[in-house]
Formats: structure tokens, sequence, C-alpha cells
């Protein structure tokens, strides 16, 4: 298959109409696409992806109303979240419609909904005049995408068409929050923190995985985010042990020399660096990643979150 490589939202848009997958830009990552209402697509993505088909997708919208066709209800809880949030890098979990079919959901009867802040994106949404099924636009494991040549490299040749935007802004999958139940549940944190959650409603709160327990977000079983090299996960200030083809990204600069170094002004920029980084490293050879760990409160925890899982693998 050759990937059609475009700037306009309308001609990527022109594929999902009929029947194609493309990628696209947001705010958090890259997302690769399909109307979720035609089943074949999205088997096409969870192939293109190599995704396990336990692994649910999250369904984009480029208008509020738009929700409706997705969900039997729209909770109590996520009227307020929906009503102060969005567009946000923010995923309600909902009951699910009956029409929309479980391959798009794993075969849960719930479904993430989230309308993205990212006007090239919502200009595709709209354009595309059906919900869009979309996990992140990377081969199933590998780094998040947060540009479009992160996207070629992964997917070229497995996708009909990737919408060239900029670079994503936060670099971050999106919050998912659980609004099934009458306590709002964050099954993984993003950009929209859970302070600012629970200043809407009080109550929310961070959902902990017992040890064995099934985690309740399915996809957070997989393995996510590696790169090739080893990650490892280092405080502020400690002597590293650097062997040779090592690198270092972090908020303080080493003493040690390494052979690639990234240093962020601020744990914003270490969040939004964090995907494209890896893979920069991949492709240098490097063999070991020295991760500084942060502090995990705002941002902070939903890098943390992906440094740990990165650092698991
Ligand atoms: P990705 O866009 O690749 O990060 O994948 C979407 C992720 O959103 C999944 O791996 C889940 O963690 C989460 N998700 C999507 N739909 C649901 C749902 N119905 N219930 C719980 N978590 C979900
Ligand atoms: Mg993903």
């Amino acid at each position: 298959m050759k990937t059609i490589l475009t700037t306009s939202p309308v001609e990527a848009a022109g594929f999902i109409k009929r029947g194609g997958i493309a990628a696209f830009p947001t705010e958090t990552v890259y997302g690769l696409g399909a109307n979720i209402f035609d089943a074949k697509a999205i088997a096409n993505i969870f192939e293109a992806k190599q995704r396990p088909d336990d692994n649910p997708l999250i369904a984009h919208v480029g208008r509020i109303e738009d929700i409706d066709l997705l969900v039997k209800e729209i909770t109590e809880t996520a009227q307020k979240f929906i009503a102060a949030f969005f567009p946000a890098p923010l995923t309600i979990v909902l009951p699910k419609a009956s029409r929309v079919p479980l391959i798009a959901t794993a075969n849960l009867e719930t479904i993430g909904v989230r309308m993205p802040k990212n006007g090239f994106a919502l200009e595709f949404l709209r354009a595309c005049e059906t919900p869009v099924a979309a996990p992140s636009a990377n081969l199933s494991g590998k780094p998040s995408p947060t540009t479009w040549q992160a996207v070629y490299e992964d997917l070229s040749g497995r996708i009909d068409c990737i919408l060239q935007g900029e670079t994503t802004q936060i670099g971050l999958e999106s919050t998912v929050v659980d609004c099934t139940s009458a306590i709002p549940l964050v099954l993984r944190p993003g950009a929209v923190t859970l302070e600012q959650l629970q200043k809407i409603v009080s109550e929310t709160r961070a959902y902990q995985t017992k040890n064995n327990a099934q985690p309740r977000s399915p996809g957070l079983r997989h393995r996510h985010y590696s790169p090739r090299a080893k990650v490892v996960l280092v405080n502020p200030k400690s002597k590293i042990q650097n062997p040779n083809q090592s690198a270092f990204i972090g908020l303080d600069l080493p003493d040690e020399e390494f052979d690639f170094v990234k240093i962020c002004p601020s744990v914003k920029d270490y969040a939004h660096s964090i995907f494209d980084f890896f893979r920069q490293c991949d492709r240098q050879g490097i063999e070991k990643i020295f991760c500084e760990r942060v502090e995990e409160s705002g941002i902070g925890l939903a890098l943390m979150d992906r440094l740990k899982r990165a650092a698991e693998s």
C-alpha cells in the first residue's frame, strides 16, 4: 500500500470516508483514525499497528453533540467534565451505544470519548463527518508518535494517509477518566491533572491497581512506550555508571559524559520531548537511556507513569 502524505485535512478525511485509515495530529500525540462505525476499517487499524485486540480505541469527535452518537448516557460527572474542559487532552469513559461495533472497544460495553484541542485535528474530524476511532499512530509497544515523521517511520506502507501537521504540543497521551460510576476514576494520567479534575468533581480519585489485579484500563496491561534501548530511571544528581552508547534526559546537567544528552528547562518540556528523544536514541544506536525522575504531581505524574512503563520492559 502506498501511504499518501498530505497537509490537507479534507484530503485526509476523504480516506476515512472511503473506509480507509489515516494518521492525524492532535495536541497529545498523532492518532491513527478510522470511521468508528466501520468494523472492517477498524480491524485494519489493529492490523497496521499490530495492536493486541484486547486494547480499546478512543473515539474522537469534532463536535460535542457527536458524543451522543457514541454513548448510552452522559453521566452527571461526565457532563461536568465536558462543560469544564472539552476540547481537551481528556478522554471520558462512558457506557457504549450499541451501534458502535465491539471491535472498537475491544469487547467492552464502555467507550472512551475525546474532543481534541487542536485546530488541525478538529478540521480533519469535522471533514470526516463521523466520529473517528483512533489509537496512537505508532507500532504497538513503540514510543507514541509526536511528529508525522515518527508515524512515517512506523507505519509507512501500512496505512492510507498521513496528515502532516506540526510536532504535537503536549507529547503525552490524554488523561483517561472513567465516569461510568458515581466516583470518577483516573485510569491514565495525562495533561489534565487529577488536581484539575478534583476542582470540578471533588470525589475524583486515581485508580490504583492492587498487586496482580487486572487494570481497569485494558491497554495499560501491555508493554508500552519502549525504545529499543534499555531505559533506566535515576534520581536527580545521583552518580551514574554510564557505559558506552548511553544517553541522558532530565532537568539537571549530570557530571558524567554521555553520547547524547537533553536537558529540559521544565517538566512540561521534558514530557513534550520524551517520546521523540527515545526515537532519536534508537536511530543513533544508543544502548541505554538514563531518565531523571521528576516529582509525581501535575504533568510530572503522567511523565513518570510513561517513564516507569518504558523502564519495565
Ligand atoms: P492509545 O490511544 O493508543 O493510548 O490507546 C487508548 C487507551 O485508552 C487504551 O489503551 C486504554 O488504556 C484507554 N481506553 C480506551 N477506551 C477505554 C475504555 N472503554 N475503558 C477504559 N480505558 C479505555
Ligand atoms: Mg498507544
